[in-house]
């Protein structure tokens, strides 16, 4: 990545700069990332006060909830390969009045990010509008780049999708289809026996595909029955291993004819009774091991050897020469202590 890039706008011209497949195409061992999902600055205190359609005019505890996540993040060794924000970024919906300081805030906090770790974003429904436009898809493209592309990371291809052009497409077919053509490509593409062929097949969206069962009735929180089957069948297809989201604020999800359907609750408010968290994820030669963490654990998971056996073949990171440990400044935490 160039000095001068925006950290914010890797996203271009459907892939991701630094995680091509020019780039990271070959497996080179097992490694992890996070995964997190609605931050949604300006939630906690709209759902306070029971005003979800015009409240959320203050989001300090969200901010501070995402800077611990990034300092722990931060401090985890070796260092995730990325981190990607499964969507609702804020609350605010577009072109309403505290979207700009909602993104503003998000942003600040999360330039505190180590530089090593690429941070990925995926569109919600919050960022677009559920009614999506193309006015507010242009809008979530300048501010984050394209809301649906691909990448690569050790050998393994990851998709990022865009779940509102399967929720309500209504105001921009054009885009609907435009998502549908390229994602067919990278689904054949990955089933195909073209090298370099992907050691593991990934999707990212906002909206779950189901929650519990694949067949379950639809919900707010899940994509009509419809639209899951003809995508679940697809990415089987594909051979795509594990499907991440966010959206329902709790944990939920279900592994279901060999696709995992991760169901990550909220780096934000939660509407269950997880804690504010994010999820390790684990990518090995033969699975995707992954466990949802509270950003408390994370904070004190740290210290201490290496289980024997852990994640075989995973190199701790040697030390950098970075700055100097300042008393009260949190240690290294040990991600084999978090995950196992
Ligand atoms: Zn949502």
């Amino acid at each position: 990545m160039a000095d001068s890039e925006d950290i914010f706008l890797r996203a271009q011209h459907r892939t991701f700069s630094g995680l091509t497949e020019d780039a990271e195409s070959k497996w080179t061992g097992p490694f992890f990332f996070i995964q997190a999902a609605d931050p949604q600055l300006g939630l906690m205190k709209a759902w306070k006060e029971g005003d979800c359609e015009g409240g959320g005019d203050e989001w300090a505890e969200e901010v501070e909830l995402i800077r611990r996540a990034v300092e722990a993040v931060n401090q985890l060794r070796p260092r995730p390969r990325f981190m990607v924000l499964c969507g609702d970024l804020v609350h605010a919906m577009p072109d309403t009045p505290f979207r700009e300081g909602q993104e503003r805030d998000l942003k600040k906090a999360l330039k505190e990010t180590d530089p090593s770790i690429p941070l990925v974003f995926v569109s919600g429904n919050h960022d677009l509008g559920n009614t999506p436009t193309p006015r507010t898809h242009e809008q979530f493209c300048s501010a984050w780049g394209n809301d649906y592309f691909s990448f690569w990371v050790g050998g393994v291809l990851c998709l990022v999708l865009n779940s509102q052009l399967f929720h309500d497409a209504s105001a921009c077919p054009q885009l609907k289809e435009a998502q549908e053509t390229w994602l067919e490509e990278q689904l054949s593409r990955a089933s195909s026996s073209a090298e370099p062929k992907p050691k593991h097949v990934l999707v990212f969206q906002h909206i779950p595909l189901y929650l519990k069962t694949p067949d379950e009735e639809d919900d707010y929180f899940n994509l009509k029955r419809e639209v899951r089957q003809s995508l679940l069948e697809r990415f089987k297809r594909a051979g795509v291993k594990a499907v991440f989201s966010g959206h329902y604020h709790r944990n939920a999800g279900g592994l279901h004819d060999g696709l995992d359907m991760v169901v990550s609750s909220a780096i934000g408010c939660q509407l269950g009774d997880d804690a504010h968290g994010l999820r390790v994820v684990l990518v090995t030669d033969e699975a995707i091991v992954h466990r949802y963490v509270s950003l408390e654990q994370l904070s004190v998971g740290g210290g201490g050897p290496r289980p024997p056996g852990a994640a075989a073949g995973m190199k701790e990171e040697e030390e950098e020469e970075e700055e100097e440990e300042k008393p009260g400044k949190p240690g290294k935490i040990s991600v084999f202590l978090v995950l196992f």
